[in-house]
């Protein structure tokens, strides 16, 4: 028995549709995926964790002075809704949301670079905008091939600073707005919360040698609207089945756990969900092998390391002696090894990028017909996380050490928002 990228990019072509957070087709590709593990012969369940979630019902914004013009908007989920019949406001283009602009922007509809951040958030509430504007794709963009984003006020925005009416548009339409002068807006929001459901999908094989060192592995298999995420993630979802029907077959020195996470692109939710709920087992993890994005044709590989520089000089060397090419760093990733570092789990994640112009990521272009991926190059990936977790299982003491350095705390404190709270909390 051996892993077989053909198989498993059959798997990815079964199941490259679009999977939002709580959506009935996340649920039919966890269902998917469970039969899968369990078909190895491999114990498997599912584990369903509440995502706070948010409906847009309706959203409408219309120029009305110095013109009139409707422009395409999409609501924020989990934004507030305007008063029945909406509201008219003026019109504030604030940029990044420098010092500069920010005094200006109370009781105004203010429109922003592109992505609402943490901090612009912060900014916007604190000094009073009424409503919030974003833009998503280019000024180029044509409107048959390309959508108007869907975009979500997140928890990590709205616990401590609040909601508000925030719309999302087209980077040509703000780009109009903008050089046209607009000066007054029409805003109507209907949308509503809800808590949604969304799942783990999780399998164990037990260790025959060492039971209780845990080796995990992980990769999110939802995707963004419009998106058949594909590239992101379904590729790292069918590598890591494949493991699993090899480490099925030739039992492991340790246990292995594979998880496949839910709600990644929401936020880690999938990988935070599971950390919290297996926080009993967590000092028995010594490796969490990631893999999120795999099988660009045109690309290069990659791992950064969330632990030591020694655990970095290891996989580096390991890819040297297979002879293949990684850039092997000590860095965080954007993905579900940030909860298991937070822990003080080490993790590597292993991914092969699409080069510029070969990658198509978070659209509709993330999709089996923009002919970007293929079935030799998620090889690469495949190969390389078995040689990695073959090596550290067969390993006679674990090579990594359990261990965080200073600089990846640092880096993983800041994403997850860690010392911007510290900080907030010490000025109050
Ligand atoms: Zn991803």
């Amino acid at each position: 028995m051996n892993v077989s990228a053909h198989r498993a990019f059959s798997l990815l072509k079964d199941l490259a549709f679009e999977r939002v957070s709580c959506s009935e087709a996340e649920n039919r590709a966890a269902q998917r995926l469970l039969a899968e593990a369990q078909s190895a012969g491999v114990q498997a369940v599912i584990e369903p964790f509440t995502v706070p979630c948010g409906r847009v019902r309706h959203a409408k914004l219309v120029v009305t002075e110095p013109y009139r013009k409707e422009y395409e908007v999409t609501g924020y989920e989990r934004a507030l809704s305007t008063p029945e019949g909406g509201v008219d406001l003026p019109f504030y283009y604030a940029e990044n949301g420098l010092p500069a602009h920010l005094g200006n922007v109370k009781g105004k509809a203010v429109l922003i670079n592109g992505h609402l951040g943490r901090k612009a958030y912060k900014h916007l509430q604190k000094n009073g905008a009424a409503a919030i504007l974003t833009f998503s794709g280019s000024t180029i963009d044509r409107r048959s091939e390309t959508d108007c984003d869907i975009r979500k006020l997140r928890e990590m925005l709205t616990d401590d600073f609040g909601k508000n009416i925030a719309l999302n548009m087209r980077a040509e339409d703000a780009a109009e707005m903008v050089r046209r002068g607009a000066k007054a807006l029409h805003i109507e929001l209907t949308a509503e919360d809800y808590d949604g459901e969304s799942r783990n999908v999780c399998a164990v094989i037990e260790g025959t040698e060492k039971p209780e060192e845990i080796i995990s592995f992980g990769a999110h298999y939802d995707s963004v609207y419009f998106s058949t995420g594909v590239y992101d993630n379904m590729a790292g979802s069918v590598i890591i089945m494949e493991l699993l029907r090899y480490f099925a077959v030739h039992k492991p020195a340790r246990t292995m756990k594979f998880n496949w996470y839910g709600s990644e692109e929401q936020g880690l939710l999938g990988s935070k969900a599971w950390v919290k709920a297996h926080a009993d087992e967590l000092d028995k993890h010594v490796l969490m092998i990631n893999v999120d994005v795999a099988a660009a044709t045109l690309g290069q590989n990659a791992a950064p390391v969330l632990g030591t520089d020694a655990a970095t000089a290891y996989v580096d060397g390991l890819m040297r002696e297979m002879g293949t090419a990684c850039d092997v760093k000590s860095d965080i990733y954007s993905s579900d090894c940030i909860p298991f570092a937070d822990q003080g789990i080490p993790a590597v994640n292993l991914y092969r990028s699409g080069t510029a112009g070969a990658n198509y990521i978070h659209d509709r272009r993330d999709n089996l017909k923009s002919g970007y991926i293929d079935e030799r190059a998620l090889d690469i990936t495949l190969q390389q996380a078995l040689f990695l977790a073959r090596r550290v299982d067969g390993a006679k003491v674990f090579p990594i050490e359990r261990k965080i350095s200073d600089d990846i705390r640092k880096k993983v404190d800041e994403y997850l928002f860690k010392t911007d709270k510290k900080q907030e909390g010490e000025k109050q």
